[in-house]
């Protein structure tokens, strides 16, 4: 947890990671005792300051991870997730972790409709519930959850209640994903002026907007982000790890310390062991964020890369791909090739370039290294040219 109290003593921005709480939550998703191991190690050789590893008082394997995970002696600190009733503080103080979210609806229709309780209520148990956890000198977040609908009077009143019973933060939980950003910066704002508590953005990406939102929050002062590998967690999961740690690095520039070279390796094993596969243009990794085809794009990026890509791919653990298919240019063509240790002329390479283009139209997509040399092939044979030397500089004969 070392990380973590420098980053609290220092006052930064700091990245709290829930793919062990909330990104298992998504349905159909489960990690074995042993991923969750290995992912929390990777998550703290990234860089990420908190780890929210699991819900203790579910028992069983669950506990016993979370305990393994605590004993590790990692840089972040390690938090672990209850509702707010003293028996669940108590299952996770067993697994001696550092940190304890303490978690309660605030919003009048979860109060109502899930709780079938009163305000007064959720305040008494929450209270209970902090006192409690302070006393044994653990780190206290106070969720609420449905923040995003809640009353904002009542939001700021609960966050004051939580700040006298010595909560050290709120995290605000955009638990359906309503939020947009110019709400969150103007609501985070004021809640920040009335109580002046540290505040952790728990962003949902319901409309697609959970790295947006969770940026926005910060702009207004939240200095923790709550973050899930490949933006895995509830529905249409949270804010993703890599987005938004490479947002604060080139949209921000601000250096978290981030180990940004692993998260290919990350998110990849991430999206294994939950058995959702990177799709092709998801930000930061999918395998399309550095795959040029279009002529122009291929160009440009060749001559030189800040064209077209705003960071380098081995920034990420990525590689720049030039694919060659129905929107390449001549160019692309010619430097394909001379990764194969061939100089095509100028002619050549237009005349390649129409056979790979109808090539791929006939079959909808790019082509393989295989096809265009077939392709090659054909168009030695077609125009009965004797073969070429390979290599650079060498004339066609
Ligand atoms: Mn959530």
């Amino acid at each position: 947890m070392k990380r973590f109290t420098e980053g609290l003593k220092k006052g930064s921005i700091m990245l709290v990671d829930t793919t062990l709480r909330d990104g298992e939550q998504t349905a159909g998703v489960v990690f074995s005792n042993r991923e969750k191991l290995r992912i929390a190690k990777m998550l703290d050789n990234v860089g990420v300051h908190q780890i929210e590893a699991g819900v203790p008082v579910m028992g069983g394997d669950e506990k016993e991870a979370i305990r393994q995970i605590a004993s590790y002696g990692l840089q972040a600190s390690i938090m672990a997730w209850n509702r707010a009733n003293v028996n669940d503080v108590r299952h996770s103080l067993e697994c001696g972790v550092d940190a304890i979210a303490v978690s309660i609806s605030t919003s009048d229709i979860h109060i109502k409709h899930k709780l079938r309780t009163s305000r007064e209520w959720v305040l008494e148990n929450m209270t209970k519930a902090v006192e409690y956890a302070k006393n044994e000198g653990v780190y206290v977040s106070v969720n609420a959850e449905d923040a995003s609908r809640t009353d904002l009077d009542f939001l700021i009143q609960f966050t004051r209640e939580a700040q006298a019973a010595g909560a050290d933060r709120l995290r605000y939980c955009d638990t359906v994903g309503v939020l947009e950003p110019f709400r969150t910066y103007e609501e985070i704002s004021r809640i920040i002026d009335a109580t002046g508590m540290d505040v952790e953005m728990h962003t949902h990406n319901d409309f697609g907007m959970a790295t947006a939102n969770a940026l926005a929050g910060m702009r207004a002062g939240a200095r923790f982000i709550g973050v899930t590998v490949n933006g895995l967690g509830e529905r249409a999961g949270n804010a993703a790890l890599e987005e938004v740690a490479m947002a604060l690095k080139f949209l921000y520039g601000m250096n978290l310390g981030v180990n940004t070279k692993d998260f290919l390796n990350l998110c990849e094993y991430v999206a294994r062991a939950s058995g959702r596969p990177l799709y092709p243009n998801k930000p930061i990794v999918g395998s399309n964020t550095f795959a040029h085809e279009s002529g122009i794009h291929a160009d440009g990026v060749l001559k030189y890369p800040e064209t077209y890509e705003v960071f380098s791919p081995e920034e990420v653990g990525l590689q720049r791909q030039i694919i060659i298919g129905k929107h390449s240019g001549r160019k692309a063509v010619k430097m394909k090739f001379v990764e194969y240790g061939i100089a095509l002329s100028d002619e050549e390479a237009s005349d390649i370039l129409e056979a790979v283009r109808s090539a791929a139209v006939e079959l909808k997509r790019p082509l393989f290294d295989k096809e265009l040399m077939y392709i090659y092939e054909d168009y030695l044979y077609d125009t009965k040219r004797p073969k070429k030397n390979n290599g650079f500089g060498e004339e066609t004969v």
